[in-house]
């Protein structure tokens, strides 16, 4: 009995994470590959449409990532969380 709950639980969180969001930057709908924190997409320039979250393509990361090395004080703080 437990574990057939187990299995059920691990089915349902699948589904959240296949669930597709797409990219938040404006006027961009491909398909989001990574989540930031939103006010550290907003710090580089990127006009980002969104609450907590930034939800990247994968072109956008590439931008942000570009964008951010050029600060290494932002690029330690991420990896200070
Ligand atoms: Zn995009």
């Amino acid at each position: 009995m437990l574990n057939e709950r187990k299995i059920r639980i691990d089915t349902r969180s699948r589904t959240i994470m296949v669930k597709k969001r797409t990219c938040s930057i404006k006027a961009c709908n491909r398909e989001a590959v990574r989540s930031l924190a939103l006010d550290r997409v907003e710090q580089t320039g990127l006009k980002v449409d969104g609450e907590k979250r930034a939800h990247l393509c994968k072109q956008h990361y590439k931008e942000f990532k570009k964008r951010t090395k050029k600060d290494r004080k932002i690029e330690r703080l991420k990896w200070g969380i």
